[in-house]
This record gives C-alpha cells, sequence and structure tokens, in this order.
C-alpha cells in the first residue's frame, strides 16, 4: 500500500443522501492506469475528495500495452496537460518514424504512413507501462492527498455496493465497503465492476482483441544506430500480410529508450477459429529475416507480456453509466483500433478527464448524481464517441464483412485481375495507406489484415537480403522468468465447464499455454471412462497472466486475483 494511508476523510454524505456508516469520500476511482490516473487528477484539481485504489502493489504492476500514447490535436485533454513534466520524466522515445512493412514469405514491400500517424497526432511517445504508470501514481497521490484522499495500491473492489438497488459504493477484499458520491470505473480490459453493473459482458470472442508482447535488450546507441534515428528520435514499425498465416491481426516493433517493444495484436476469434498459439505466432516475427538488421546477434527478452483489448467499434459502450458509475477508458470498450492505428491509452485520458469534469459540473449545480448523464453527453459532443465508433465503419462493415463478400473480395484481389490493380496503382498504394478517410472504414475482415497485404508484397516486394538468428525462449523459459506473488487455494478461475467442445479453446488462445505443453495454465488430456475416452480440459492458474483471454473462449468464472496477487509486470 501507498504509505500514510488517507482513510480518515471527511464524509459528506448526508448532503447527498447515502443512508450508511460507510467510510465515504466524494469520488472513489478503481484502477490508476492512464484513465484513472486522468480521472482523479481531474477530480483533485477541482477540489474533490477523492480516493483511487488500485490493485497492483504499484501502478502499472498488472498493466500491458504496445505502447504509443497519443496526444492528439482534437482531443479535449491530453496526459501531458494533466500531468506537466510526463514526457520528460514517464516517457520512452517520441515516434519520429513510422512504417508498415507488407510481408508475403520473405518478400516485404515497405510504405513510409507517417502522415497518418501525424494526423491529428500533437506528439505521440512509446511508453512501458510500470514506469509510466507509478510516475503517474506518484502524481495523482500528491494531488488527491491534497483533497483527503489518495492512492491506495494493493487493494482490489471486487464488486459494487448498492442501496435499495442502486450503485452507491464499491467492495473490497481488503477493506470494509466504501460509499461514494462518484463511482470511477477505470479498472480496464476485464472490468469487473462494469459486468456488476452489467454494462459489458464476455460474450463473443469477435469483440476483443488479444495482444502479446516481448520487451527486448538494446543499448541506446544500438537503437539509434539500427532504426537510423537520434536519441531523441522514435522509431515505429507494423507488420502484416502471411507471416501470421490466416489469423487477422498484426505486429509492432516500438523503440523504447534503452529496449524494444515487439508484439502482436490479433482478433479473438480469428485466434481462436485457428488454434493459433499466440506464442508462436509472436515468435514468428521475432525469427523473419526483416528482423534481423534491427535485432542483431544478441537477444535477450526482459519481459513476456499478454493481455486483452476492446474492440470499441463493438463494445464501446453508448452509456457508460449507471447511479453513480461512469465507466472510462478499456471498462468502458473505449480502445480504437482501426488499421495500422492502435489508441487506447489517449482515449482513456480523455474519457477519464470528461468524467471528472461531469462530476464537477454535477456538483456544482447541485445535482452530483447526474454525472453520468452529462458525461455521456460530454464523449458525444467532444467528438469521442465517433472516433471509438466511427459512422464510416459502420456503413462499410455492414456489407464488407459478410463472409461471402469477404471470400469474394479476397479471390477478386488474389487473381490476375486483382493483381494488375495492385501493380497499377504502385506508388499510390503508399498515399492510400496513409489516408485517414480509408483507415476509418477499414473492415475487420483478412482482406486488409493478410490478403491485401500479402498480394502487395508478392507484387511489389523484394526479398529480403538481412540473416536473423534470434532464437526466442521458449514458453517455460518465459513463464520462468515472470514475478507472481501467488495465490495458492484462492484461484481466481473457475473451470465450469472441462469438457473439450466447451473449454479446449483455451489451450491453444491461453498465451501461456500450448497444445504440447504441460507446463502452462490450461491442458488438455484424454481420460478413459468405462471403456470410452473423454477429452477433457484441466486448469492451473500458476503461470496465468491474467489477460482475461480464457474468460471469453472458455466456460469460466474468472477474476481478478486479489490486491497484489498474481503477476507482476516490471515493464508492461
Ligand atoms: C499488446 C497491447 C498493445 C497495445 N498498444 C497500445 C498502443 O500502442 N497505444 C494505446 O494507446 N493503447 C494500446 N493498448 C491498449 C491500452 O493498453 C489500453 O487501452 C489502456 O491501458 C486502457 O487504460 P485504462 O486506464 O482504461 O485501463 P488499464 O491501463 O488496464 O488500467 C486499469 C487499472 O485498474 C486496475 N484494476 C483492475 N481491476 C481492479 C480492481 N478490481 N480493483 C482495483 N484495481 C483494479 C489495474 O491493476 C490497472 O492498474 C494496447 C494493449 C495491449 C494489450
Ligand atoms: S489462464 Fe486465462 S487469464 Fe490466465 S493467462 Fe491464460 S488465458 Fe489469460
Amino acid at each position: 500500500m501507498t504509505d500514510q494511508a488517507p482513510l480518515d476523510a471527511a464524509t459528506d454524505h448526508e448532503q447527498y443522501g447515502t443512508a450508511t456508516d460507510h467510510e465515504h469520500y466524494e469520488a472513489v476511482v478503481v484502477g490508476a492506469g492512464p484513465g484513472g490516473a486522468a480521472a482523479a487528477a481531474t477530480l483533485a484539481r477541482n477540489g474533490v475528495e477523492t480516493l483511487v485504489l488500485e490493485r497492483g502493489t504499484e501502478a502499472g504492476s498488472k498493466n500491458v500495452s504496445g505502447g504509443l500514447i497519443y496526444a492528439e490535436e482534437s482531443a479535449p485533454y491530453t496526459i501531458d496537460e494533466l500531468f506537466p513534466g510526463f514526457r520528460e520524466h514517464a516517457t520512452e522515445r517520441p515516434v519520429t518514424d513510422y512504417y508498415i512493412h507488407n510481408v508475403a514469405g520473405d518478400t516485404v514491400k515497405t510504405f513510409d504512413i507517417t502522415d497518418l500517424h501525424e494526423h491529428d497526432t500533437e506528439w505521440c511517445d512509446a511508453v512501458l507501462r510500470r514506469p509510466m504508470d507509478s510516475w503517474l501514481e506518484d502524481r495523482v497521490h500528491e494531488m488527491t492527498r491534497e483533497t483527503g484522499g489518495g492512492v491506495l495500491t494493493g487493494v482490489r473492489v471486487n464488486g459494487l455496493l448498492r442501496e435499495n438497488g442502486r450503485i452507491v459504493g464499491v467492495t473490497c477484499d481488503e477493506l470494509d465497503p466504501i460509499t461514494a458520491d462518484l463511482i470511477v470505473a477505470a479498472d480496464g480490459v476485464n472490468s469487473e465492476l462494469a459486468r456488476d453493473a452489467g454494462l459489458m459482458d464476455w460474450e463473443e470472442p469477435d469483440e476483443w482483441f488479444q495482444g502479446v508482447k516481448a520487451v527486448v535488450d538494446m543499448e541506446p546507441d544500438a537503437i539509434d544506430e539500427r532504426f537510423d534515428i537520434g536519441p531523441d528520435e522514435g522509431a515505429a514499425h507494423l507488420f502484416s500480410g502471411d507471416l501470421f498465416e490466416d489469423v487477422r491481426g498484426g505486429g509492432f516493433l516500438y523503440t523504447n529508450e534503452e529496449s524494444l517493444s515487439i508484439g502482436t495484436v490479433f482478433h479473438l476469434d480469428s485466434l481462436a477459429a485457428e488454434e493459433a498459439e499466440p506464442h508462436e505466432l509472436l515468435d514468428s516475427l521475432l525469427t523473419h529475416p526483416l528482423l534481423g538488421q534491427w535485432l542483431g546477434d544478441e537477444y535477450h527478452e526482459r519481459e513476456y507480456s499478454a493481455k486483452l483489448v476492446p474492440d470499441s467499434k463493438k463494445v464501446a459502450s453508448t452509456s457508460p453509466h449507471r447511479d453513480r458509475l461512469v465507466l472510462v477508458g478499456d471498462a468502458g470498450g473505449q480502445m480504437q483500433a482501426q488499421g495500422p492505428i492502435i489508441k487506447g491509452m489517449n482515449h482513456a485520458v480523455t474519457a477519464g478527464a470528461l468524467a471528472a469534469e461531469a462530476f464537477v459540473e454535477a456538483r456544482s449545480r447541485g445535482d452530483p448524481h447526474s454525472a453520468g448523464e452529462r458525461y455521456e453527453k460530454r464523449l458525444q459532443d467532444e467528438g469521442v464517441m465517433k472516433k471509438l465508433r466511427p459512422p464510416r465503419y459502420r456503413a462499410v462493415s455492414a456489407l464488407g464483412e459478410q463472409d461471402a463478400v469477404a471470400d469474394l473480395t479476397d479471390r477478386v484481389l488474389e487473381s490476375s485481375v486483382g493483381r494488375a490493380a495492385v501493380r497499377a496503382l504502385g506508388g499510390n498504394l503508399e498515399r492510400l495507406y496513409s489516408s485517414p478517410y480509408l483507415v476509418s472504414m477499414i473492415p475487420d475482415t483478412k482482406t486488409p489484415y493478410v490478403t491485401l497485404p500479402t498480394v502487395i508484397a508478392e507484387e511489389l516486394g523484394e526479398p529480403v537480403e538481412t540473416r536473423n538468428d534470434v532464437e526466442p525462449p521458449d514458453l517455460a523459459d518465459r513463464i520462468g522468468e515472470l514475478t507472481y506473488d501467488t495465490d495458492v487455494g484462492n484461484p481466481h478461475i473457475e473451470l465450469l465447464d472441462n469438457s473439450y467442445e466447451a473449454s479446449g479453446t483455451a489451450v491453444t488462445a491461453c498465451p501461456v499455454s500450448a497444445a504440447d505443453f504441460g507446463g502452462g495454465c490450461y491442458r488438455d488430456e484424454e481420460v478413459k471412462t468405462n471403456g470410452s475416452t473423454e477429452r477433457l480440459v484441466s486448469l492451473d492458474t500458476q503461470p496465468c497472466v491474467e489477460c482475461g483471454t480464457c474468460a471469453v473462449v472458455a466456460d469460466t468464472d474468472w477474476e481478478h486475483p486479489r490486491g497484489g496477487k498474481g503477476v507482476e509486470f516490471r515493464e508492461g
């Protein structure tokens, strides 16, 4: 826990009508990621007594992102406005070069898409979540202390407190229930609060992406030289085409100060359907000849991590509030993934600040409980919802994502006619790839992720000359390097149906399990009973990185491990 825990704060619940003796704060923020930090800072700046509860031993210890954090020109709030000094103290390198590589076997066609990246972008920096979030935590603690609140780490909120059927506070593993006039659920993609309120479910794999990432050691000088950048510059490289076979998604490589973040993000339904192993897909990227020019001879992985990501186009809640509860960031499904653009942290910041601002306004009008309605309106008025659920995508996907249309598009592209069209477009393709207009309507089919980039590489690409001798660690070594505070006897996942039909997908889709590997979370085995053979799934959560994948693809009862327990990321 953060020292000097501020649990003696004054109560003002009589004013707002909470008829209990529970500890009361004006605002309780659950989660100290970018969404929670932004909400808490904005509340504190406006004199709102704010308590922040974070389950990790330190903010960031449970978090993973790619990760590029954007300050959008059109955003009403950016993180450096809320936290002066942020870029200087909490980020790695600014992104100055931005490329996408279309891959077919060892043939690659690269496009410079810096123009797309810089569209509506004031700045964009690479970050690692443990250092970033823990820096934010310190600032938030200083600010919220001033209001009589503060940040408490190692506290897991396990549900919503209701009175007369209405949400009035939160319940925790480590503390007595707490009431508040505003409850900000900034508890990320696996938000237990959003689910408790009935505002999110875990039903459909096509509503989620799964991200897997390796942080790889590299000296700053080697980064500058190999990526042809200066010490205050950074590069972002994206990868699509056939290097992940038919799985819909892509790869990324971002330069940090003295490491690289290399990872993959795939549609979870595609990962499940192809029975693909996430760690092997990551290895396909790491061992591709193209990466030889950057990775060099010595490869040392600092950390292997994974997490789910919501697809805002499908799950961003258009009304992310109930009673006193508001959802911000991934908890509200506000993570935008469109083609080569992944933006979640910046939207979490905007949403957190807008929710706080809505509460401050509601309070000043003597009606604090109208904060949710006001927040919903702000998200619309500020254009955030249009980014999260682009109307153009809705129009195109209604037709383009129908199987027959998607298959036909792929067949045409792969035909001699399609190939001729790709060749004729030639140099114009780079411009088309950089069009924000086109990117906002990309359908979630194989075409943009696999078919088109493969055809582009085959028709316009050059063979890669570099060698890549990297041998990534195997899964056992990757798991062995992770830090855990285990919770033996208190497993946070219960397998409700252990038949292979119901839960078998978890064996391949879990990023720390594999079909031929006995040391992960999920295993399948043939069990002989009364002369017949049954295929069953068994679970051991010891190496779990808490990504949430099996909550969607298997029949489980899934919750976060208790505060401070489970995996602790050092990089994120
Ligand atoms: C591989 C990968 C690549 C990504 N790349 C990018 C990128 O390049 N750019 C980008 O902007 N976004 C990226 N994202 C998405 C981005 O990480 C999220 O959108 C963002 O972190 C959401 O912020 P948040 O504050 O809503 O939630 P989080 O950052 O997830 O923070 C939630 C916090 O709540 C805490 N918490 C959860 N449950 C509880 C509980 N019950 N009690 C107390 N505390 C709790 C957690 O410990 C955590 O600190 C990527 C994600 C992944 C996985
Ligand atoms: S057991 Fe489930 S939550 Fe844990 S790492 Fe595997 S898929 Fe993710």
